[in-house]
């Protein structure tokens, strides 16, 4: 039976560094770290994340600034309104909730975001930096998810990882981060051939495909590492992830359940890379 990894309690810990790192910069150097989380329009998903951010900035000591825009905001107001983020001192990380209304070009938002706070690491520039291995910013559920792993003391040099998904802002950074770590890697998506066969090679599996339980325990190693990154409701409407979790913690080593897994460590890292984008613009680090 595998042992469960607590996102939660990890999440707590990273949420507890940076609030003794925030106090100490505030002491030692006067500085106060600050995040502008940005949101236009009504969706009940996004409203929520939105207050989680507030409500993490508020348990680490950030000073937090929301932007609540009218579902019809133009592009061009929202362009405007970053760039008026981008050269504003108090503001170190910038964060414009996804998805935004159709109207509007996310890709043209995210561009316009200063690469130095860009704390979700969505920006070109800092893509790039992931792939050559020289980042200041992690994206933050690949980051989260490395946590993870490492709350395991799982050592992931010349293990086989395999990734399902190719999303720009999971699969793919996460492969990227596993590759840094001198892992074995193989990125598989919808149309992978051979699926179960790559993942019963997998001595640590991440999945983030976006499909309720879609990966059974037959579909997994003997005491495999197993990280869950999806986040579906279930036929009853329940939250679950996109492992089956009954059939898999019992090939597992360790896994991550679904609420309490990777879920709450996105949002510690989007407070780590803030603090991170503080220091670096005072020049710190
Ligand atoms: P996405 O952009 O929809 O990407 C899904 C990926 O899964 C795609 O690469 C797709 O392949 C692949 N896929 C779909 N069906 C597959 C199949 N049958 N076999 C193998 N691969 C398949 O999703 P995402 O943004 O990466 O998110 C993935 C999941 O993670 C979602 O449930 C999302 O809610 C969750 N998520 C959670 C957090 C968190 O904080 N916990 C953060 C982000 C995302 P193709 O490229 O070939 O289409």
């Amino acid at each position: 039976m595998a042992q469960i990894i607590n996102g939660k309690e990890v999440s707590a810990t990273v949420k507890r560094e940076v609030a003794e790192d925030t106090a100490r910069l505030r002491e030692e150097k006067g500085l106060k770290v600050g995040l502008a989380v940005v949101i236009v329009g009504n969706n009940p998903a996004s409203r929520v994340y939105v207050n989680n951010k507030k409500k993490a900035c508020e348990e680490v000591g950030f000073q937090s600034f929301e932007y609540a825009l009218d579902e019809n905001t133009t592009q061009e107001q929202l362009l405007d309104l970053v760039d008026v983020l981008n050269r504003d001192d108090r503001v170190n990380g910038i964060l414009v909730q996804l998805p935004l209304p159709k109207h509007i070009d996310e890709t043209a938002v995210i561009n316009a975001i200063s690469p130095e706070k860009d704390v979700d690491a969505f920006h070109p520039v800092n893509v790039g930096r992931i792939m050559i291995g020289n980042y200041s910013f992690l994206p933050c559920t690949p980051a989260g998810v490395m946590r993870l792993i490492e709350s395991t003391c799982t050592d992931i040099t010349g293990k086989q990882c395999v990734v399902i998904g190719r999303s720009n802002i999971v699969g793919k950074p996460q492969a990227m981060l596993l590759l840094q770590k001198n892992g074995t890697v193989t990125i598989c998506h919808s149309k992978t051939k051979n699926l179960k066969e790559i993942c019963l090679s997998a001595d640590i599996l991440v999945v983030a495909i976006g499909r309720a339980k879609f990966i059974t325990g037959d579909m997994v190693k003997e005491g495999a590492v197993v990280i869950d990154v999806g986040m579906n409701r279930d036929e009853n409407g329940k939250l679950c992830g996109d492992v089956d979790f009954e059939s898999a913690e019992k090939k597992a080593s360790y896994i991550t359940p679904v609420p309490g897994g990777v879920g709450p460590m996105t949002i510690s890292m989007l407070m780590k890379n803030t603090l991170t984008a503080s220091k670096q613009q005072a020049g710190i680090e």
